[in-house]
């Protein structure tokens, strides 16, 4: 099991390597999303959650959508967030990028990582990458994003109890072997903090219900099955026209029968940065 955790974490990081290659200004971010998950499933493995690409103070839970406008542009601050798996062993991953610029908040939130995960050894208090993420970041203007945090993963099973917070805190949760954790950092110029926003384009099965509207049936059967109870994206479901395809989602919804990732969005505004890796202890 560990050789094949290491060999799907390497598919995560060569996906990675490839989204760096092909960011660049003027491109649509649906082009990125579908050339990345398309590179997963090449190399290998399978989607654990659509690809991820937020953009300056959009946090987290975001995907291009079906008919997406967004265009990058020099000085964006990019945020793709990777989950891979085989047979429901989760990698997940992060990393930002700065178009055609350098960016200093970058690099202290790849800092944090690089030190944090040092930490991350059988026995170790998880309490204590907030410590370290925090002297790192003491004497600069950058913040702890206090409602994102690191987190467990079981099989299938994505964010898993015990969350990791990036703040000094008073856990007396352990690391334990046997276990994966996603330690998992953001850090901004603004609030310290991200709200829900009132659009989602990411969703997950819940449980079967009663549904006259077969569009509705046939989703709820791909979420299933297909997307193996995972997070999916709306522009996964192109077969349906896009007004039988909103109105099924929302029905879903209503009845519970899915879940939904509303998009987060930092509080004061403020960039975002954000870097994770996954561990196999
Ligand atoms: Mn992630
Ligand atoms: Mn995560």
């Amino acid at each position: 099991m560990i050789e094949e955790y290491k060999s799907i974490k390497n598919i995560a990081w060569k996906v990675m390597e490839n989204a760096e290659k092909v960011l660049d200004e003027k491109k649509n971010i649906l082009e990125i999303a579908e050339f990345l998950e398309k590179n997963i499933l090449e190399l290998g493995a399978e989607i654990a959650f659509p690809v991820n690409i937020c953009v300056n103070h959009i946090a987290a839970h975001y995907t291009a959508d079906i008919n997406e406008t967004y265009i990058l542009k020099k000085g964006d601050v990019v945020k793709i967030d990777i989950g891979c798996h085989i047979n429901g062993f989760i990698v997940d991953i992060a990393k930002t990028f700065c178009i055609k610029e350098n960016n200093e908040m970058i690099k202290i939130v790849d800092k944090c990582l690089e030190e944090a995960k040092k930490v991350v050894k059988e026995g170790n208090k998880i309490s204590e990458v907030g410590y370290v993420v925090e002297e790192i970041i003491k004497d600069t203007n950058l913040k702890v994003i206090r409602n994102l945090t690191g987190h467990r993963i079981d099989k299938f099973g994505l964010h898993a109890k015990p969350s990791i917070p990036n703040y000094k805190n008073f856990s007396s949760e352990v690391f334990e072997k046997d276990n994966i954790y996603a330690i998992e950092i953001f850090l901004t110029n603004g609030n310290g903090w991200v709200k829900e926003s009132t659009y989602s384009n990411i969703f997950q099965f819940n449980k079967y219900v009663g549904v006259r509207n077969e569009t509705a049936r046939k989703i709820l059967e791909l979420a299933d099955k297909k997307f193996k109870r995972l997070p999916f994206a709306k522009r996964w479901l192109k077969e349906f026209s896009l007004s039988v395809l909103e109105f099924s989602l929302n029905e879903l919804l209503n009845k519970n029968a899915l879940k939904k990732y509303p998009v987060l969005i930092e509080d004061g505004n403020g960039i975002v940065v954000q870097a994770e890796d996954t561990f196999f202890i």
